[in-house]
């Protein structure tokens, strides 16, 4: 089975309601989608939303990284031979995660049908029922309460409660959520970078001691501040979790040596797809360390591939945050992973098991 060609189209999917982190405001989630095409008629599904604050990328830069340099380093490969696809694809260019990412999707996806089995059993198998937990904006108190109610009343046992805006008031937002589903479900906190190191402590000390008991706080500082994360760590009960603080696996590596972080989260679009996401999990399982696996505003095509990792990797990936295919208003994708509320569960069919794709609109590049 040889890669012979490459098609993009654009997918876009308006949200139920609007998606808050400390970083940014969306109503819509739009991915760029690849379509990899094969001697043999077979046909990959990959996709990448454009994050420029947090990998960098573009709908613009993604397509052209994957059109000018990732496909003329694959095209004519056999896909049978996925090593050495995969290191051509990592080695074409430097960074450029998610373009990277929504190809290795599409290949693992064909590697997969190759062998009539879905992904996760290439991966290494695994019960296909994963339960995720839901992202609740940082928003007014009331509506984020509202928000939190709802969703243990739809089934969720697990929260991820999206502060980092104003310290004060973000202690308030979660003793507030606390107090009303607590003893329903986990909560998690996602500062998305907005505290600075002592802030953090602070923040997490007054929680503490006002008996609010969090799963885990998920990188409360920028990125880069590693001794900030360490800071953190060595000093709070809660579990500290890396986001935008580990990319790859190199990152992780270190982060985990030096304690910056109790849990890696790992997104496809930060590993630069499903290789180094496995790699991640397994250097991990290693150390001891437990991971998330997350995704970005994303439609589901990239979600799905996360969560055939998910099962194929559950004695690490302990923890699932895949909740953005049902933070859009319909989900496009026909066939492979269904998204209910909670519940996401994976089918039979070969590779991603992707039919076909409503409402995607096909580009004219080059
Ligand atoms: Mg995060």
């Amino acid at each position: 089975m040889k890669i012979t060609e490459i098609e993009f189209g654009k997918l876009k999917m308006p949200l139920k309601t609007p998606f808050k982190t400390a970083l940014r405001t969306i109503d819509c989630m739009e991915d760029v989608v690849i379509i990899l095409h094969t001697d043999t008629g077979q046909r990959g599904f990959g996709s990448a939303p454009a994050t420029a604050l947090i990998t960098g990328e573009t709908h613009g830069s993604i397509i052209e990284a994957i059109r000018t340099v990732i496909m003329p380093a694959i095209v004519g490969e056999d896909v049978a031979n996925l090593n050495r696809v995969v290191h051509l694809l990592q080695q074409s260019i430097v960074g450029n995660f998610s373009a990277k990412a929504a190809v290795e999707i599409a290949l693992y996806d064909l590697f997969a049908q190759s062998f009539n089995a879905p992904l996760y059993r290439i991966l290494g198998g695994g019960e296909p029922v994963i339960s995720t937990d839901l992202t609740i904006s940082v928003d007014y108190i009331d509506k984020m309460v509202k928000d939190a109610l709802d969703a243990v009343a739809r089934g969720f046992d697990a929260l991820k409660i999206k502060v980092g805006k104003d310290l004060t008031l973000d202690i308030e937002r979660v003793k507030a959520v606390y107090a009303a589903v607590g003893d329903k479900a986990l909560i998690r906190l996602d500062a998305n970078q907005g505290w600075t190191p002592k802030q953090t402590v602070s923040a997490l000390r007054q929680l503490e001691e006002a008996g609010v008991e969090l799963e885990c706080i998920e990188q409360p500082v920028r990125g880069d501040d590693i001794e900030g994360m360490k800071y953190v760590t060595e000093r709070v009960s809660t579990l500290v979790m890396a986001d935008e603080s580990s990319f790859g696996p190199r990152e992780v590596i270190d982060l985990i040596r030096m304690r910056g972080a109790d849990i890696i989260n790992i997104k496809l679009m930060k590993t630069g797809g499903i290789s180094n996401a496995v790699k991640i999990a397994d250097i991990a399982a290693i150390y001891g360390v437990e991971c998330m696996i997350g995704c970005m505003a994303e439609t589901s095509i990239g979600v799905s591939a996360a969560a055939h990792v998910a099962v194929a990797k559950s004695t690490t990936i302990t923890r699932i945050d895949l909740d953005s295919p049902s933070l859009a208003k319909v989900n496009p994708v026909i066939g492979g992973v269904t998204f209910d509320d909670a519940e996401i569960r994976i089918s039979d069919a070969p590779g991603l098991g992707i039919e076909s794709i409503s409402e995607l609109s096909m580009l004219k590049v080059g």
